[in-house]
């Protein structure tokens, strides 16, 4: 160990000082000593020893820059060393130093969780892509599925009692049958009443920019895991700040990512879109300096003024607007627009949906409010995917053209909008989601006996 290492090392001591963590660790160490001093007697290797300390990278900057470095760019040689201290403090202060002559690492669980303030996470630092490196990932959780078990460590020992191997060991992940001895090759048994246990939640993130065009979101997806009380919550449809880091498992996909935290700052809020004022606007303001009316009226007119006359297809402008303004209430408002000018109405609706917090084209292919299919084999498991209405929550649906839909999709449309409530139907219960998408649609058929229920 260089001196450099040794220096991080007082520096997390420091940090896990001043944030009170070493006083918990002192708590629940006694206990867990106490608790393997009784089933060594049973003759067992006993639990394994959780331990996680958040980290507050804003704070432990101001702290220890080299610390807040490693735990940046090398996430796991962090927690590494967060094990190997608590190891420490375990055997040399808490009197565990005879019982841990035998022990490894593993029977010590430290996964690294790790948070940011809201200043902080727009740092560039984070965005940087490289393979061991902690990222930020911002979007719309686009879908889930179900929690499941995972091994987080298992307890094996050689069959052959003469082969050193045949003391008890712990070792990170799951048994699997067949596997050998170090020493002598001879299969190794598991004592599946030590295995620790945790739940899971594999989760797939869309970039807010992924989900402007109905079929570039699936490419950019991004997939992460969420272990333990991390999984907890996690809704479709939701905006999610994560920090992540790359996932360390053989069975994961290549692309996939563990979350480190969850950031749960609402993006809504801060993230305001702005338009360029027009001579117009300017003008109309001074002149109806009074009135909001006016003022409203002339940012109306700003939504696809490059393509439209001033002046023309008011109305949808201006109801536009208020659809925007109305985002965020308990019941955003929908807008069918009637007319003979299909083109033009799609057009400048995409042109205004943009000022929305997220836009989306609703596609053919695209499921309306969301389906829930069977995950690989298992039956219990179920992945949860979003549809349309519900990546569009407190944003603009774009339907295009109403005609052009199916009498299905008009139904589930319809109903959504008028009960609320997006349903995405599982196996056994329904799960509903609050509607809070604004449904754009045009229509040049004006078949009062079609649109009766739209308006109603
Ligand atoms: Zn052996």
């Amino acid at each position: 160990m260089d001196s450099n290492e040794i220096s991080v090392q007082g520096d997390l001591l420091k940090y896990l000082e001043s944030e009170g963590y070493l006083q918990d660790l002192a708590t629940t160490g006694a206990k867990y000593l106490q608790a393997i001093l009784e089933m060594r007697s049973k003759g067992l290797l006993g639990p394994a020893l959780c331990f996680r300390p958040e980290i507050n990278l804003t704070k432990l900057k101001t702290m220890s820059v080299p610390l807040w470095r490693m735990c940046v760019e090398q996430p796991a040689l962090a927690e590494r060393l967060l094990q190997q201290l608590t190891m420490y403090i375990l055997a040399e202060f808490l009197g565990g130093r005879q019982l841990f002559s035998e022990f490894d690492c593993e029977q010590i669980f430290t996964p690294l969780r790790l948070s940011l303030e809201a200043d902080d996470l727009e740092k560039e630092s984070l965005q940087k892509n490289s393979k061991q490196q902690l990222v930020l990932i911002k979007g719309v959780l686009s879908s889930y599925v179900s929690p499941s078990k995972y091994v987080r460590s298992c307890v094996t020992r050689c069959r052959n009692g003469e082969c050193p191997g045949a003391q008890l060991k712990r070792r990170p992940g799951s048994w699997f049958k067949g596997r050998l001895c170090f020493y002598c090759k001879t299969e190794e048994l598991e004592m599946p009443e030590e295995r620790d246990v945790g739940e899971e939640v594999l989760v797939t993130i869309l970039p807010l920019q992924g989900l402007d065009t109905a079929v570039g979101g699936k490419t950019s997806a991004i997939q992460i895991i969420f272990k333990d009380d991390l999984s907890a919550g996690l809704t479709i449809g939701s905006t999610i700040q994560v920090l992540c880091r790359p996932a360390m498992l053989q069975r994961a996909p290549n692309l996939t990512l563990e979350a480190c935290s969850r950031v749960t700052t609402e993006l809504s809020l801060s993230q305001t879109k702005m338009i360029p004022l027009t001579f117009h606007v300017e003008e109309f303001y001074s002149r109806y300096e009074n009135s909001p009316w006016a003022t409203v009226a002339a940012l109306a007119m700003h939504f696809g003024r490059d393509m439209l006359p001033y002046g023309c297809l008011f109305n949808v402008r201006m109801n536009m607007i208020l659809s925007l303004a109305s985002q965020g209430s308990i019941r955003p408002l929908p807008l069918l627009v009637l007319g003979q000018e299909n083109v033009l109405a799609s057009r400048i609706m995409e042109s205004a949906a943009k000022l929305s917090y997220r836009s989306l084209i609703h596609g053919c292919q695209n499921t309306i409010s969301g389906v829930a299919r069977k995950w690989e084999d298992n039956r219990e498991n179920h992945c949860v995917e979003a549809g349309s209405l519900v990546l569009a929550s407190e944003g603009v649906c774009l339907v295009g053209d109403w005609t052009g839909l199916k009498n299905e999709a008009k139904t589930e449309f319809k109903s959504a909008i008028e009960k609320g409530f997006a349903t995405v139907k599982l196996p056994n219960k329904p799960l509903e989601f609050p509607m809070k998408a604004s449904v754009w649609t045009h229509c040049s058929q004006l078949d009062k006996k079609m649109l009766k229920p739209v308006i109603e």
